[in-house]
C-alpha cells in the first residue's frame, strides 16, 4: 500500500525532464540576463564618466582663455556657466576653502552643494548619494585663476537617467523571461514526450513478451542511437533466451525419451517372461537384459545429474599437478583386455611426462570416455592409436580410430547433448559422453575436437595448457552459445 502510494506521488520521467530541461534554461537565462545587465551597466557609467571630462576640460579652457580679472568676474562668469550646463542636467559646484562659491539656487543642488563641500575631497570621479538618496556621478577639476589661489570645481551629474535606462531593461527582460520560461516548459514536456515515445514502444512490446514464445521482438527505428542500441540490447538478450529455452527444451525431450527406451525394454522383458512359466536359462537371460537396461539407465542418470551439476556451477575441480602421459598409461591398462576381447589393436607408446594442472578423475573420466568410444565405435580387426605429446605450452592428447568415423552432417554436432550418428543409436550409448568430455576440457582451460580421418575412421584431439602455463580456466558455456569445434580432414 504504502509502495503504491509512493509510486503515486513519485514524478515520472517526463515530468523529471521537463523539470530539469526547464531549470537548465532559466539557470541559463537568468545568468545572460545578470551578464546583460552589468555590461550595460558598465558601459553607461563609461559613457558619464568621459561626458564628466569633457565637460570639466571645456571648462578649465574657458576659465583660461577668458582671464577674469579679479575673483568677481570669474564668479560671474562660472555662473554663467553653471546655468548653461543645467541645459544638460549638470550641476555645478565651485567651492574656495569655507565657501561655497557657484552653486545654483535649486534646492536640491544647494543641498548637494552643502553635503559635498562637508565631504573630504575624495576620489574623482566618483559616485555619491545624496541625503534624499539621489546617486550623482562627481568628476572635480582644479581651476588656477590668474592672481587667485587655486579652487576645485565639480560637476555632478545626476544618475536617475541611468537607473530608469536600467529598469526599463529589468522591466522588459523580465517580462520575457516570463514568456521564455513558459515556453521553456512547454517545449521541455513537447521534447520529453518525442523522446520518451520509444520507450513507451519499447515498455508496450516488452510487456506483450509472452515466456512461452520468445519470437517477439521490440522494433528499431535504424537511427542507431541510444534507445535503438537499447531495443537492439534487449533483442540480443532475447534471442539469446530464446536458444536457452529451445536447447532447455530439447534436452527435456531427449532425455524423457532416451528415459523412456530402457524403460520400454525393460518393461517388455518383463511382459514377456510373465506370459508364461519358463525355464531358469530363460529366466537368466531375461534377468541380464534387464540388468543391461539398468546399466544404461544408470549411465544416463549419472551423464545428466552430471551436466545438471555442471550448469548450475555445482562441480569442484580440483587443481593438482597431473601427468596425462601416466594417466593415459593407466587407463590403457585398463582398457588393453577390452580391446583384446574385441579384436582390437591398441596403440601407445609411453611417451615423456606431459605435465598439466588438473582435476584427476576428471581427466580420468575424459580419457575413458574417448577410449570407451574408439574401442565401441571400432570393428574387430581395426586399430586404436592414442598419442601424448607436449607441444610448447600446450599438452597434446589424441585418440585416432579406424572405425566407422563420424557422418560428416553430424560432425558439427558431436559434442552436443544427446547427439548421436542414428547407426550409433544401437551401440546403447546416452549421447552425452562427448558434452561431458567438452566440459571438463573447457573447464581446464582447453579445447576439444573432432576430425575425420582421410582413409578411415575419426580423431578426437584434446588440448590442455601445460603446468605453469597461465590458461585462465573457465567456466565452460552452454552448448548453445558455443560449440567444440568440428572440422573435417578429407
Ligand atoms: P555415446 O554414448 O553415444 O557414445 P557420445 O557423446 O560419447 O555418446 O558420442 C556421441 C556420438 O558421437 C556417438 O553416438 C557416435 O555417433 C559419435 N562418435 C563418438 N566417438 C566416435 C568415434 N570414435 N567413432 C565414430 N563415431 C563416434
Amino acid at each position: 500500500m504504502s509502495s503504491a502510494r509512493s509510486r503515486l506521488f513519485r514524478p515520472g520521467l517526463r515530468s523529471r525532464l521537463t523539470f530539469w530541461t526547464t531549470a537548465v534554461l532559466t539557470s541559463c537565462l537568468i545568468a545572460g540576463f545578470a551578464w546583460a545587465r552589468h555590461c550595460l551597466s558598465t558601459i553607461l557609467e563609461e559613457r558619464n564618466d568621459v561626458f564628466l571630462m569633457s565637460e570639466c576640460l571645456e571648462l578649465r579652457d574657458f576659465v583660461r582663455e577668458n582671464r577674469f580679472g579679479g575673483l568677481d568676474a570669474l564668479e560671474a562668469g562660472l555662473r554663467r556657466e553653471a546655468k548653461s550646463h543645467r541645459l544638460f542636467g549638470l550641476i555645478l559646484i565651485a567651492r574656495r576653502p569655507g565657501a561655497v562659491l557657484v552653486a545654483p539656487h535649486a534646492m536640491g543642488a544647494r543641498r548637494l552643494a552643502d553635503q559635498l563641500s562637508r565631504l573630504d575631497l575624495g576620489p574623482s570621479p566618483r559616485t555619491i548619494h545624496s541625503e534624499g538618496g539621489r546617486a550623482y556621478r562627481v568628476e572635480r577639476i582644479l581651476l588656477e585663476p590668474d592672481g587667485e589661489a587655486p579652487f576645485p570645481v565639480e560637476l555632478c551629474l545626476p544618475l536617475s537617467e541611468n537607473q530608469a535606462t536600467l529598469s526599463q531593461f529589468d522591466g522588459r527582460v523580465i517580462a520575457g523571461g516570463v514568456a521564455f520560461v513558459i515556453a521553456s516548459v512547454l517545449g521541455g514536456l513537447w521534447l520529453s514526450r518525442q523522446a520518451l515515445r520509444p520507450v513507451a514502444r519499447s515498455i508496450a512490446a516488452a510487456r506483450r513478451l509472452d515466456p512461452a514464445d520468445l519470437s517477439a521482438r521490440l522494433a528499431l527505428t535504424g537511427g542507431g542511437d541510444e534507445l535503438d542500441q537499447l531495443a537492439a540490447t534487449v533483442n540480443d538478450l532475447l534471442d539469446r533466451l530464446a536458444a536457452f529455452h529451445t536447447q532447455l527444451k530439447n534436452f527435456t525431450a531427449d532425455a524423457s525419451h532416451e528415459l523412456r527406451s530402457p524403460l520400454a525394454a525393460m518393461r517388455a522383458a518383463i511382459e514377456v517372461a510373465l506370459q508364461q512359466p519358463r525355464d531358469a536359462r530363460e529366466y537368466q537371460q531375461i534377468l541380464g537384459s534387464l540388468s543391461e537396461q539398468c546399466d544404461r539407465l544408470t549411465e544416463l542418470v549419472n551423464g545428466l545429474l552430471f551436466l545438471a551439476r555442471a550448469d548450475a556451477g555445482q562441480i569442484e575441480l580440483k587443481g593438482t599437478r597431473v601427468d596425462v602421459s601416466a594417466l593415459v598409461g593407466d587407463m590403457i591398462d585398463l582398457y588393453l583386455p577390452l580391446a583384446e576381447e574385441r579384436g582390437i589393436s591398441l596403440k601407445w607408446d609411453q611417451p615423456p611426462p606431459a605435465l598439466v594442472t588438473g582435476d584427476p578423475s576428471r581427466l580420468g573420466q575424459l580419457v575413458t570416455n574417448l577410449l570407451d568410444n574408439a574401442i565401441k565405435f571400432t570393428e574387430p580387426g581395426g586399430e586404436v592409436r592414442v598419442l601424448v605429446l607436449q607441444v610448447g605450452h600446450e599438452v597434446h592428447f589424441k585418440v585416432a580410430d579406424t572405425g566407422s568415423g563420424i557422418p560428416i552432417d553430424h560432425l558439427p554436432h558431436i559434442f552436443d547433448r544427446f547427439h548421436q550418428a542414428n547407426a550409433a543409436r544401437s551401440s546403447g550409448g546416452s549421447g552425452l559422453g562427448l558434452s561431458i568430455c567438452r566440459w571438463i576440457v573447457e573447464a581446464h582451460g582447453g579445447v576439444i575436437q573432432a576430425s575425420n580421418n582421410p582413409g578411415l575412421g575419426s580423431t578426437l584431439t584434446v588440448v590442455l595448457p601445460a603446468l605453469g602455463t597461465n590458461s585462465g580456466r573457465r567456466k565452460p558455456v552452454r552448448e548453445t552459445f558455443d560449440r567444440a569445434s568440428a572440422t573435417v580432414d578429407v
